[in-house]
This record gives structure tokens, C-alpha cells and sequence, in this order.
């Protein structure tokens, strides 16, 4: 479902994108010629099926039950029959060349990155555009005066942690490994309350909701645009049937990163004419290699985490409109919590396989006195769509097109909890819950109170 003749024509265009994507380079040569090669086999394989066909009709002829045959005949069908035994040969020959040929045009293909939109900067995570910052200073101030008038110094998620007992990271090293945490008492519920706070407001926006497998097949994860087969590059955890023999018949699996990846599974093989909009809460497995460091600390870059994922499909013309929605909601659900934050315009290299154009937002993290990236929403035009066959049928029109499919991030649960423990942090220690939190809350209004 590739258009593997578009690619052809626009095939330096496409490698100047993969190159600004920073992704695996396209091989230009190789592309044009294995595309090249397989046109001209289609012809000669044509042109073969033909004499065949020529071949097996003179035959016939002469060898009808009416026709008395001379020896000249005869000679002549031997003649033909050496014919079509040496066009089979060819035939069996050049259509498994067609099929090699066939094979490296595809796996180039799959590996092109998604166009770009035109408005997308050029370059490296530093040259993403700041599209706006908000603060919301006075909000908190609304929301407990102690909060508003602490001016540090700034205790960071794991020392709040550490004085109310809220995460057990050195457990979770000995019962599944560094980067897994467990979380206790507040945190654990905290968890669930912005899980539940997240899900309602998407469900009262008409997202559907939804609970995902987080075992996905590795083909389907392909489809998406992760590569959970990139060796050292893969961030996918694999997964495999124990005991050997029963390996999974029917393709590989991986762990989900993403709730994205069964949603867009979701609506595989499907053809719509209105928009759909779903929501899911799933746990994300990433294998983070290389990921440590003091940046890195605490909840900031773990192995397993609970995130809460929008995904929609419309029709081209209206994608563009949605991404702005999805960005919208998100700022929303930031500004309930009163978190600062600012909105960047991501640049080309920050766009992996898929996106056409994305957006993420980060939050002021107080304890790393720094911005720190908390969701992400991205519109892939029709990379998933082609590649999972996801149609739109416009109204009134005939033959359904390929959609257009987004995804963005509603609550990546341990960014936002670290966003949330060190703003609404007090000069005492202890941590406001920002009221719209609270109903999940069991009551509790503080982290600390006694
Ligand atoms: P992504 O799907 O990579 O765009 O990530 C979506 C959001 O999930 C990010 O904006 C982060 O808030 C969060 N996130 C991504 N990777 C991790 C990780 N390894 N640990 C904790 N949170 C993460």
C-alpha cells in the first residue's frame, strides 16, 4: 500500500527529508535501481506470458484431434514444446529475481521517513520553536498561599519522595531491575487520581475509552513507525513464550512503548467517514538504553510507566485542525494543574518515522530547575494509515483514501508527578494537591498532613 511509484519519482526530494530527519539514510541508487529493475522484469515477464500463451495456442492448433499430421508438423510441435519448456524456465527464473528485487524495494520503502510539514524547523532538538510559555503563578496562589510564596531552595522528587516514603526504587532493583520503581501511599494514589482525572476529561471531549493490550506484535509496532527489531537502536522489550517449543505461532511480539501502537492496531483494516477520537490508559515499556544520568533521576526516565494516550483519525483535510485540538486539550489538562509550562514546535530531526509535524510540551521541574518534556502529540498524515490500512471515505465521495492518524499524550503519569511534587512543594516539606485531584484523593488535600 506504499506508493512505491511516487517514492520513485520523488526519490531525491525524499532523501533530502531523511537526511533532515536525521534517519537512516536513503539509498538513492539502490532505490531507483531495484525499483527500475523490477519494472523492467514486470515487462519482460509480460512479454514472456504472451509468447507463451502464442506458443500454447499454435500448439494446440496443430495438434487438434481434425488436423492429420505430417512429419513437418510434428517437428514443429517438438519444436514448440522446446519452446515453452525454455519461456517456463525463464519465467521461474526471472520471477524470483522480480521477487528479490520486489523484497529490496519494499524494505527500503518501509524504512522512508514520513514527509515533512513545510513549517517545521530544520535541524536538532535546540532548534525547536518556542511557541508560547505560561505560567500560572496565580492560580496556585489561589490554590494554597503557601505554595505561591515558597521561593525555594527547591527540594527535586526524590527527596520529597524519600521524606514521605512515596517511591521504592532499591526493591524494584532486586525484583525486576534499575529504572523500575514501586510507588507508595500518595504517590500510588496519585497515580490513579490523574489516571481517572486525565480519562474523564478526553471522555467529556467524546474520546472514547478505551483499555489496550500491552503486548502488541512487533509488526504492528513496524507499522507505527517504531522499529522494535533496530538492534542497539530498539527501545522495545521483546517478548517471548516460555519453554522454548512453543514459540508464538503467529509473529513475533513486543512490549507496547506506547498506547499508541494497539490503537492505531485498533482501526486496522478499517475505512471511516467521521472523525474518531479514542483514549486509552496504558502502561509503556521502553528499554531506555543509554538513558541514565543525573538528568535522568528519579521518575524521569524509567523502564515501565502508566501513561493516559489520545488517538484520532480524520481525513486529510481536517489533520492539521485535530493536531491543534489535541495540543489545545493538552494545554488544558496543564493549566488545571497549574503547572508552568512552555510549547515547542518540534524540528525535523526530533519527528522519528512518523510524525509530519509535532509538538511537545514541558513543564518547569523546580528540583531540576529545569524544563522538562511531560507530553508530546504528533500528526503522521497517512505513514500509520497506508501502512495499516486506515481509509476515509469523504462524504458523498466514492473510493476511500488513506486517513490521516494522530496521537497525543493526555498524562505521562511520572513526568507530571515529578512537575506536580516539586511546584506544590511548601517551605515546611509538605505538597498541595491541586484540587481538581483531589475527588481521587481519598480526601487528602496535602502530602505530609498528619
Ligand atoms: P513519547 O511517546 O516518547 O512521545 O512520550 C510521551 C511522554 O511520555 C513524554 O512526553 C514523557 O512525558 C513520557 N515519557 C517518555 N519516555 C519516558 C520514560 N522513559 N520514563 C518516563 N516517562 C517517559
Amino acid at each position: 500500500r506504499l506508493d512505491l511509484r511516487a517514492m520513485r519519482e520523488h526519490i531525491d526530494r525524499i532523501a533530502r527529508n531523511a537526511e533532515q530527519r536525521n534517519a537512516a539514510r536513503v539509498d538513492v541508487a539502490a532505490f531507483t535501481e531495484a525499483y527500475d529493475r523490477r519494472l523492467s522484469l514486470d515487462k519482460t515477464l509480460n512479454a514472456l506470458r504472451a509468447k507463451r500463451n502464442e506458443v500454447s495456442r499454435t500448439m494446440r492448433k496443430l495438434m487438434a484431434p481434425s488436423a492429420t499430421q505430417t512429419t513437418e508438423q510434428q517437428a514443429a510441435v517438438h519444436d514448440l514444446e522446446a519452446q515453452g519448456r525454455h519461456i517456463k524456465d525463464e519465467m521461474v527464473r526471472l520471477e524470483e529475481e522480480a521477487r528479490q528485487a520486489d523484497a529490496a524495494v519494499m524494505s527500503m520503502a518501509m524504512r522512508i521517513p514520513n514527509d515533512t510539514h513545510p513549517d517545521v524547523p530544520v535541524g536538532p532538538e535546540a532548534n525547536a520553536r518556542l511557541v508560547k510559555t505560561v505560567r500560572h503563578g496565580d492560580r496556585r496562589r489561589h490554590e494554597c498561599e503557601a505554595v505561591a510564596s515558597f521561593t525555594g531552595p527547591w527540594q527535586d522528587h526524590m527527596a520529597l519522595g524519600q521524606r514521605w516514603d512515596l517511591f521504592d526504587f532499591e526493591t524494584a532493583a532486586r525484583v525486576s531491575g534499575t529504572s523500575f520503581y514501586y510507588l507508595r501511599r500518595e504517590a500510588a494514589l496519585l497515580e490513579l487520581a490523574l489516571i481517572q482525572w486525565a480519562v474523564a476529561r478526553c471522555v467529556a471531549r467524546g474520546f472514547v475509552p478505551t483499555m489496550t493490550p500491552d503486548v502488541v506484535r512487533v509488526a504492528v509496532a513496524d507499522a507505527c513507525g517504531f522499529r522494535p527489531r533496530d538492534g542497539e537502536a530498539s527501545q522495545s522489550y521483546g517478548v517471548a513464550p516460555m519453554g522454548g517449543e512453543r514459540a508464538h505461532a503467529s509473529g513475533a511480539l513486543c512490549l507496547s512503548g506506547t498506547a499508541e501502537i494497539p490503537l492505531a492496531g485498533l482501526f486496522a483494516n478499517s475505512v471511516h467517514d467521521k472523525p474518531q477520537r479514542v483514549v486509552a490508559f496504558g502502561r509503556c515499556f521502553r528499554a531506555e538504553a543509554g538513558g541514565r544520568g543525573r538528568e535522568n533521576r528519579g521518575l524521569y526516565r524509567v523502564h515501565q510507566f502508566s501513561k493516559v494516550e489520545m488517538f484520532g483519525v480524520c481525513g486529510p483535510e481536517t489533520s492539521d485542525a485535530m493536531l491543534e485540538e489535541f495540543r489545545q486539550l493538552q494545554e488544558e489538562l496543564l493549566d488545571e494543574l497549574g503547572l508552568d509550562y512552555r510549547v515547542l514546535d518540534m524540528p525535523t530531526e526530533e519527528l522519528g518515522a512518523s510524525a509530519y509535524r509535532k509538538y511537545d510540551i514541558e513543564a518547569w521541574m523546580p528540583g531540576r530547575n529545569d524544563w522538562g518534556e511531560v507530553t508530546s502529540t504528533s500528526n503522521c498524515t497517512d505513514y500509520q494509515a497506508r501502512r495499516l490500512d486506515i481509509r476515509w471515505r469523504s462524504q458523498g465521495s466514492g473510493k476511500p483514501i488513506f486517513a490521516h492518524t494522530l496521537n497525543g499524550t493526555a498524562c505521562a503519569i511520572p513526568r507530571i508527578m515529578i512537575a506536580l511534587l516539586e511546584t506544590y512543594q511548601m517551605a515546611d516539606g509538605r505538597i498541595h494537591l491541586p484540587a481538581v485531584l483531589q475527588p481521587w484523593m481519598h480526601g487528602q488535600t496535602t502530602i505530609g498532613q498528619s
